[in-house]
This record gives structure tokens, C-alpha cells and sequence, in this order.
């Protein structure tokens, strides 16, 4: 036996595990009622029926209500400073979104000191753990210089291992397309790479078209990054094909998909992150989930947390989305925001409620996981347990 204390939560009405082994009869979320989990330093230990749960130094009861793994937010853009919400105002008020408006972030955080985006960045985790995210992945993609694309990245380390370069955001003012590329396979890569797991580029009309896309991610590769790629958010394009033909492990946004595009992420397996967040913020319409689900394509739900498109933290707020705008069960959605989230990110040890898997827990003020989206705008986490700590709630 382990040293470490170890707590037994019990009386939870429903739990939600994501465990594929509990899939024939609890379904795609592994369903346990009536259950109780077993927590040992920052791990699961033991998961099954309350009546048999083992005994542990501690005992909390969680009175009925449903536990869930923690949201894994693949995809969100913290480090930035400066407000945008009259742009917003204005977007609301009949003005387009277009990519362009990322360069009025790009001034505010070229002039933040690195103590003010970290508490930024601190500050929006805080945010998003008290509504049970566990998880993240942090881009850069605001300082697209050298020098603060890198520092960019060094701030967001501090709260992830799950850091992106995103120099290829937007082509920034004082250059062309053609000299920016070189600056970002370049000495930026070579700034950003000690400080990242990822490389991504926000392939779209107005940022960077697909043999750019190509290029760059090729440099990532060779230093070692994995590539993921903004692609068809706002228009048709080759994004999609592109992440399938190199085989990316996700391509985010996918709004607007040709029959080809569905059948590439199909065939694949790249997974299709959607962010409805950004429709939702952006009146824009909403990517097919129906149509990709039931193509066979893995789906994933992220925020897309940033200050321009959509400056939401709330992983809810994207499954009640996701499950009235996008026709996807609640069930599909609360699976696409952990364990495909986790997929997302290649983790296997978040996302999922079992033994050994890390101990993110979120306890609902609810009977059942569909108040998610049955409750919409609603502060449902009651509790979160993040590696194993109690973070939020009434055992933090
Ligand atoms: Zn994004």
C-alpha cells in the first residue's frame, strides 16, 4: 500500500467515467450509479459501487449528486492583454468578423510586462477551473515578434504542458506574408520550441493559405512540435484536407466542410474540434456535429477561449451549445469535452475516471450530467478535485 492519503468519495448518484471497459452497460460515458471513487495522491484508485467501495483515511459524500472527469479544454488563446469588447459591441451591431482584428491584441500584448500576462493568464485558469476545466491547452499567437511569441509561451508553461506555438496567427503589420513565414520556420520557432509541445497556424483567407500552412508546420516538425491547425472557421478551403493528409491529431474549428473534408477527417482519424463558442460570439453558423458524428469523424469540444472571436472559459456553455445548436446528444457532448478533449491532446491519463488515470473530478449541483445542457447558463460545478487536490468546493 501507498503512503499517500487516500479518500474515498462516496454517494454519488450518477458518475460519469468515460472508462471504454464500462461502455457495455454503462454506454460512451462508462454511467455508474449509486457509485464511489477511491482517490490516492493525485490518482484514481479505485472506482465502482458506493456498497463496495474500500475504506480511505477520508470520507466525502457527495449526496446524490453526479460527478463528471474534468473538461479538457484543447484549445484556448490566454496570453493576451487589452480588452475588445466595443469591437464586440460593434460585431453585434452589424460589422463582420474578420481575422484582422487579432493585430489590435497584438499592440496591448507587445506592451504588457511579462507580470501582467501572467496574472492575465492566471486569473482566466482560476476562471475556468472554478467551472471544473482541469485540463488546457494554452496558444501563443498575440506577440508575434521573437521575442514576445517566446516570452508568450515561457508564461503560459507556467500553467500547461500543453503549450502551442501559434506565431502563424496573423501576418503582423510591419511585414509582408513572405518575409513573416521565414521569421516564423525561423528564428521564432527556434525562440518558441523550448517552450512548447505544439505548433499551429491559423490557416484561413486574410492569415495563412495552405502551402504556407504546409511549410510551416513542416518546420515545427522537424523541431520536434506536434502540429494541430486552425482550419475552414470562416470560409471552404484545403485546412481540413491538409490536417488529414498529414495526419495531425486535430484540426479545430471545421465550420465549413465540404462533403471531401468530411470524408478525409473520416478516413483519418483526425479529430474535428469544434469551438461553438465562436459561432455563438460571432453570429456565424454553426459547424455540422450531426453530419461529422455520424460520418464516423471523432468530434471534440473546446472553448476557443480569446479576446476576440469568443471570450468565453465555459466548457458548459459549449456542450449546451453543442447539444441545441448542433444536434449532438448530451451525452456526445460531455464525452467530446474530456475524453476527446484528452484525445485531442494525446493524453490518455486525463479525461476518464479509472484507476490509475489522474484525478480531475467535477462534482455537479445535479442529479445527472444532461443539467449541463438541460440548465444552461447555470453554475453547476459544485466541486473540483484536480490531481487529486480538492481545488473548488465544499472539501477545498
Ligand atoms: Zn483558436
Amino acid at each position: 500500500m501507498s503512503n499517500q492519503l487516500s479518500t474515498v468519495i462516496t454517494g454519488i448518484g450518477e458518475l460519469a467515467t468515460n472508462d471504454p471497459e464500462r461502455a457495455e452497460q454503462g454506454g460512451l460515458l462508462g454511467l455508474v450509479h449509486d457509485a464511489a471513487v477511491v482517490v490516492e495522491g493525485s490518482r484514481v484508485a479505485w472506482v465502482g459501487p458506493a456498497a463496495e467501495a474500500p475504506d480511505a483515511d477520508v470520507q466525502v459524500d457527495a449526496g446524490g449528486r453526479a460527478v463528471v472527469p474534468g473538461f479538457v479544454d484543447s484549445h484556448s488563446h490566454l496570453v493576451f492583454a487589452g480588452d475588445r469588447s466595443a469591437e464586440f459591441e460593434a460585431r453585434m451591431t452589424g460589422q463582420p468578423y474578420t481575422a484582422g482584428g487579432i493585430r489590435t491584441t497584438v499592440a496591448r500584448t507587445r506592451a504588457a510586462t511579462d507580470e501582467q500576462l501572467t496574472s492575465h493568464v492566471a486569473r482566466l485558469v482560476a476562471e475556468m477551473r472554478a467551472q471544473g476545466t482541469t485540463s488546457i491547452e494554452i496558444k501563443s499567437g498575440y506577440g508575434l515578434s521573437v521575442h514576445d511569441e517566446a516570452r508568450s509561451l515561457a508564461v503560459a508553461r507556467q500553467f500547461t504542458e500543453d503549450t502551442t506555438f501559434l506565431g502563424a496567427h496573423v501576418v503582423p503589420a510591419e511585414t509582408t506574408p513572405e518575409d513573416y513565414v521565414d521569421l516564423v520556420t525561423g528564428p521564432m520557432l527556434a525562440a518558441a520550441a523550448p517552450h512548447a509541445r505544439w505548433i499551429d497556424v491559423f490557416c484561413e483567407d486574410g492569415a495563412f493559405d495552405v502551402d504556407q500552412a504546409r511549410t510551416i508546420l513542416a518546420a515545427g516538425s522537424d523541431s520536434g512540435l506536434r502540429g494541430r491547425l486552425h482550419a475552414n472557421q470562416l470560409t471552404y478551403g484545403g485546412g481540413v484536407q491538409l490536417a488529414c493528409e498529414l495526419g495531425l491529431v486535430a484540426v479545430d474549428h471545421c465550420t465549413y466542410l465540404s462533403d471531401a473534408d468530411v470524408s478525409a477527417l473520416a478516413a483519418s482519424g483526425t479529430i474535428a474540434t469544434l469551438l461553438p463558442g465562436v459561432e455563438f460570439s460571432t453570429r456565424q453558423p454553426y459547424p455540422d456535429a450531426r453530419g461529422l458524428l455520424d460520418a464516423g469523424v471523432r468530434v471534440a469540444l473546446a472553448s476557443d477561449c480569446n479576446p476576440g472571436s469568443c471570450f468565453t472559459s465555459s466548457m458548459a456553455l459549449c456542450i449546451a451549445l453543442a447539444v441545441r445548436e448542433m444536434r449532438m446528444s448530451p451525452t456526445e457532448a460531455l464525452h467530446a469535452a474530456t475524453a476527446m478533449g484528452a484525445a485531442a491532446l494525446e493524453r490518455d491519463d486525463v479525461g476518464v475516471i479509472a484507476p490509475g488515470k489522474v484525478a480531475d473530478l467535477v462534482l455537479l449541483e445535479a442529479p445527472s450530467y444532461v443539467h449541463l445542457a438541460y440548465r444552461p447558463g447555470v453554475p453547476l460545478v459544485a466541486g473540483v478535485w484536480q490531481a487529486g487536490r480538492p481545488v473548488v468546493g465544499p472539501w477545498g
